[in-house]
């Protein structure tokens, strides 16, 4: 049942961004600093975020070397390359945008760490001549760095330039907040089933905890829930891809600061004040981990505590654990597509996507 006045003045947006995660608020953050006057409304499903976006490491990163060698033959050079500054520029749009000590954000730098017979000196060479124009001397051999660093686990170091870390709560909030004070209406806890087009404009069924089902009108539709999406649009194609992470107690003396990132990104690791965060292992198993359910496995987390054994010689105590949920596409470049009905979808971040969605934003933007 619809009142008059939900009829005349809440039911219709100019422009529908569904899923309120980095993606969706960036899009809005475009699309208003381009035109102010632009009616915007983000439909989330949850209270807060609830994928990635306030569940992830917070590395704001464009590509370890394995991940870069292993790109390039997935999609060859020129897009690899592609991909790595999207991301960059991606990151240098979101702190312009929001400041760095809003998003906390620190240039902290990152590691890989390899196997030993992995990527000599005339392979790093020329994996930083692809991106050298805009991330000069990005890799280089810094295993003389581990022991400063605390780690135990053989291997060479290579570091990565210009890798920091956000607080991810922290950009979540402050970009929230950003597009709000823009004008954008974000409305909480309202999951979208379906989106049909009426015409031309849409019809966007929802449900939130006290309706079962209503329907909201609007003149543009734009899809931004990253591993949700083939949900409501049934042609795209994404797998979802469950991460697990953990928390460490504090840790006296805590030798190591930066990123990690370990087994080409299956792995990664950062320094959280004097804890340690750990996530991954994914690997282990894909398809259990294929899916859009939050959720922890004995499997994974024993992994994990085991492998910071590996890596820092010690058990460490564990404070919290959690997951996300991760978006990836066949090739693993985002998707910013406009279907045949003139929704457009910006989905498949494929990992990493806290650099990239700034760009993302600016690209949709772009070609709107
Ligand atoms: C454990 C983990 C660690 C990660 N670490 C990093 C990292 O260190 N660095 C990095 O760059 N990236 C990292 N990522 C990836 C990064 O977090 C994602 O790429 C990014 O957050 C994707 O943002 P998004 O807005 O596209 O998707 P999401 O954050 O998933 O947002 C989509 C939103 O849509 C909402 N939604 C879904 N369906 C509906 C619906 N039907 N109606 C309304 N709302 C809906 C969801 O609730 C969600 O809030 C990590 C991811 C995980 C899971």
């Amino acid at each position: 049942m619809i009142s008059f006045w939900e009829q005349s003045e809440l039911l219709h947006a100019d422009t529908t961004i569904i899923g309120g995660g980095i993606t969706g608020l960036s899009i809005a953050a475009s699309f208003l600093e381009r035109d102010p006057n632009r009616n915007i409304r983000i439909l989330e499903r949850s209270a807060f975020p609830y994928g990635a976006s306030t569940r992830n490491a917070g590395f704001a990163c464009f590509g370890s070397p394995t991940e870069l060698a292993s790109d390039m033959e997935l999609m060859g050079a020129d897009a690899a390359r592609e991909l790595v500054f999207k991301r960059w520029m991606g990151i240098q749009i979101t702190r312009k945008r929001l400041t760095d000590a809003a998003i906390g954000y620190v240039e902290s730098g990152g590691y890989e760490l390899v196997e030993e017979g992995q990527l000599d000196a005339m392979e790093l060479e020329a994996l930083n001549d692809v991106v050298a124009d805009f991330l000069p001397d990005y890799f280089a051999n810094a295993t003389d760095r581990k022991a400063d660093l605390g780690i135990e686990a053989p291997g060479k170091l290579i570091s990565i330039q210009g890798e920091g870390q956000v607080n991810s709560g922290q950009l979540m909030k402050s970009l929230r907040n950003y597009v709000s004070s823009m004008g954008a209406e974000i409305i909480n806890g309202t999951s979208v089933e379906t989106v049909n087009q009426q015409g031309s404009s849409y019809e966007i069924e929802l449900n939130d905890s006290v309706r079962s089902s209503f329907l909201l009108t609007s003149q543009h539709v734009i899809v931004a829930n990253n591993a949700f999406a083939g949900r409501l649009l049934e042609a795209i194609e994404l797998k979802p891809g469950r991460g697990q992470v953990l928390l460490t107690e504090p840790i006296p003396n805590l030798k190591f600061r930066g990123n990690l990132h370990i087994e080409e990104g299956f792995y990664y690791l950062r320094d959280l004040g004097n804890r340690i965060m750990f996530g991954g292992g994914r690997n282990l198993n894909k398809a259990g981990e294929e899916t859009t359910e939050q959720g922890l496995t004995d499997q994974i987390q024993s992994a994990l505590e085991e492998y910071l054994i590996k890596l820092f010689g010690q058990r460490y105590k564990i404070e919290q654990r959690w997951s996300g949920t991760m978006g990836f596409t066949s090739n693993k470049q985002p998707m910013v597509h406009r279907t045949p009905e003139g929704i457009w979808v910006v989905a498949g971040l494929s990992g990493m996507g806290i650099a990239l969605a700034g760009y993302l934003g600016e690209e949709l933007a772009d070609a709107w």
